[in-house]
């Protein structure tokens, strides 16, 4: 399934956004032939894995963790004494340099004969009070060393109350108070659910092949059928079809006012919509909100990269 995913997105010209991943407030550079392969969990706990197509390549994982005190001591010696477990007593592990990845944190790297060899940075954060592993796994025509720019390049949250997420190259951002992440990542369709709360989140939506769902449904009848995938009940849509999202056309979209004062609570709230085509590559595109989320609704859609 990844790899027909690997597919629809290589079929595109613009590659601009592959080789970064970003995930639960993550950002890490990587080579554009790496993606995502298997992910897990949330913001508090998880993992995930990229591969090149053919291994793994890169494995992250993070956890809660106590934003008094620092656990990588204590992370460095169960990593360790698993490697010794594993290869042997003599099987080499070498703490090699203190990388600051934060200024409320701390970091260490480390590199570790196996198969494959691997380097790795320990890192914890008070200030996301979360702690986890990076490990980057080297192959023959990239044997390990004490330098690692993808290392260099891990950070574990931004600064500016926003959270980046880039996997398959689609990249979007959203204030960090959308905490929790429902991926549905499938074949030629991306589907990120972002949620601050049961009534306040976001949809951001990518198709491949867009011209030949166009056969089989026309654009300005869209709307309808995402807004009936969100809730049946949602009712009669307004369509503005003169929207732009950055240089193309698109359609607005947004529950009637009728029927946001009916009688169900969740349908007060508002659910409101963008959609629009990339021609060059391909690809239709779509982000919706519910509640709050719709004042985000055209920042959001403006912030939205693709290949
Ligand atoms: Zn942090």
């Amino acid at each position: 399934m990844i790899q027909r995913i690997r597919d629809a997105c290589h079929t595109c010209e613009d590659q601009q956004e592959q080789g970064l991943f970003a995930w639960h407030g993550f950002e890490i550079n990587t080579p554009p032939t790496w993606e995502l392969g298997s992910y897990h969990g949330g913001y508090s706990s998880g993992d995930a894995t990229l591969d090149d197509g053919v291994s793994p390549r890169l494995h992250l994982t993070w956890r809660t963790a106590s934003r008094r005190r620092s656990p990588i001591e204590r992370m460095l010696a169960k990593i360790k004494k698993a490697h010794r477990k594993r290869w042997g007593r003599n099987a080499s592990f070498e703490v090699i340099s203190a990388v600051p990845t934060c200024p409320e944190g701390q970091s260490q790297r480390y590199v570790r004969s196996s198969t494959p060899e691997a380097s790795g940075l320990a890192w914890w954060c008070r200030a996301c009070g979360r702690s986890g592993v990076v490990e980057e796994y080297h192959s023959r025509d990239n044997p390990s060393s004490s330098a690692s720019p993808i290392l260099d390049s891990f950070r574990d949250h931004r600064d500016d109350g926003t959270r980046l997420w880039s996997a398959y190259g689609l990249s979007f951002e959203l204030p960090t108070t959308y905490l929790e992440c429902r991926p549905s990542l499938s074949a030629g369709r991306l589907r990120f659910q972002l949620l601050a709360s049961a009534r306040n989140w976001c949809v951001v939506e990518r198709w491949a092949m867009a011209s030949v769902h166009l056969r089989r449904l026309p654009l300005n009848k869209w709307p309808a059928e995402l807004a009936a995938r969100v809730s049946p009940k949602l009712g009669p849509l307004t369509l503005d079809e003169r929207a732009t999202v950055l240089q193309y056309p698109a359609i607005h979209f947004k529950t009637s006012r009728a029927r946001v004062g009916a009688a169900i609570p969740w349908l007060h709230t508002p659910t409101e919509g963008l959609l629009w085509q990339r021609p060059e590559s391909d690809k239709l595109l779509a982000v919706i909100t519910h509640g709050p989320a719709c004042d985000l609704l055209h920042s959001i859609a403006a912030g939205v990269r693709t290949i």
